[in-house]
């Protein structure tokens, strides 16, 4: 019995990212358009049960990495109980959270205690007025959120920021001194065309190999490394434990080890963030297939894996928004 999922390009898939809603409290301009309201219906919602089958079927196959994304992962009620059902099944190792934090403050201990041991939070810029300018937000309930997380002993707390030129770019400094205060891990992410709000961005597209550059005039920057499954490559920010992750989907690509694929809050199976090849689950498990039948059908659908995605060759390709299958 097959193991482990290894897809046509030898490469394995360990990573599974599981969207729990494509809803969202913040409308960040680069992912989703103000006054969207065409979300996915509740009735096609993967119910806790479905998600926790299937879950459980890729650790028989070998996943180890579980993360939770959205939209924004905590509007789904009751995440930490799902939680605590996911940490719980045989196989998973580490089950993540990528979250924008604006409702961590509330949830942080429950979530810590389901068994949740890293998160990724969002944050674009240290400024109030910029923060709604880019999200429709208040920054300070995010502040708070991560303040919360720190306290409930989450480790590592990475922060992404979408460097967008003429936006924020002239920020990314000031990141470094906040997280080498807080104890927190960066990452400088690029813009990718997802949908129109990402090709949108891209016209705000700065390739992180300038900011990289930037960061060597002020700082020693050592090659590290960083546990987890993710595309960063980083560095080390000399004699202290910051670690810049830099991850540059358009200006030097990783694809060649991806190791991830996405299941989106309807129970549809992406296998590429930049291709629209998928597979949909939700039939299946709603005509009630066994773990055994499951099993053969996500072995096929990693089948349909593409080798890499074509950001830069076909912008216009990808039509979904980044909130559909989260990040
Ligand atoms: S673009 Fe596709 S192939 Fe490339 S790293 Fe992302 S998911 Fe993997």
């Amino acid at each position: 019995m097959q193991t482990q999922l290894i897809d046509k390009f030898g490469r394995p898939i360990e990573y599974l990212r599981l969207s729990v809603t494509d809803r969202c409290d913040l409308r960040c301009h680069y992912c989703m358009p103000r006054g969207f309201k065409d979300f996915e219906t509740p009735e096609h919602w993967l119910s806790f049960e479905e998600i926790e089958q299937v879950v459980r079927v890729f650790g028989a196959l070998g996943t180890r990495r579980i993360r939770l994304t959205g939209g924004e992962p905590l509007v789904r009620k009751g995440l930490p109980e799902l939680a605590g059902r996911l940490a719980a099944l045989p196989g998973i190792e580490d089950l993540s959270l990528s979250t924008n934090a604006t409702r961590l403050a509330r949830h942080a201990g429950a979530l810590h205690n389901a068994g949740i041991s890293r998160i990724n939070v969002s944050l674009d810029t240290l400024r109030p007025e910029r923060f709604k300018a880019i999200t429709q937000g208040r920054l300070d309930k995010v502040i708070d959120g991560l303040m919360a997380a720190r306290d409930a002993g989450f480790a590592p707390i990475k922060i992404n920021m979408v460097i967008m030129k003429g936006e924020n770019d002239d920020e990314a400094e000031d990141m470094v001194e906040f997280c080498l205060e807080h104890g927190f891990t960066l990452r400088f992410i690029e813009t990718m065309p997802m949908g129109d709000t990402g090709r949108n961005a891209t016209d705000h597209y700065l390739s992180l190999q300038t900011i990289k550059q930037r960061l060597q005039q002020r700082y020693e920057l050592i090659p590290g490394v960083m546990p987890g499954g993710g595309p960063a490559r980083y560095m080390q920010v000399a004699g202290t434990e910051l670690r810049i992750g830099f991850i540059t989907p358009l200006s030097q690509h990783f694809c060649d080890t991806c190791n991830r694929v996405r299941l989106s809050v309807d129970g549809t199976l992406y296998l590429c963030l930049g291709q629209e090849n998928n597979y949909p689950l939700r039939p299946l498990l709603r005509a009630g297939i066994s773990d055994t039948e499951l099993q053969q059908h996500i072995i096929q659908a990693i089948d349909l894996k593409p080798e890499k995605h074509d950001f830069n060759d076909k912008p216009g390709q990808i039509v979904r928004f980044m909130s559909m299958t989260g990040g």
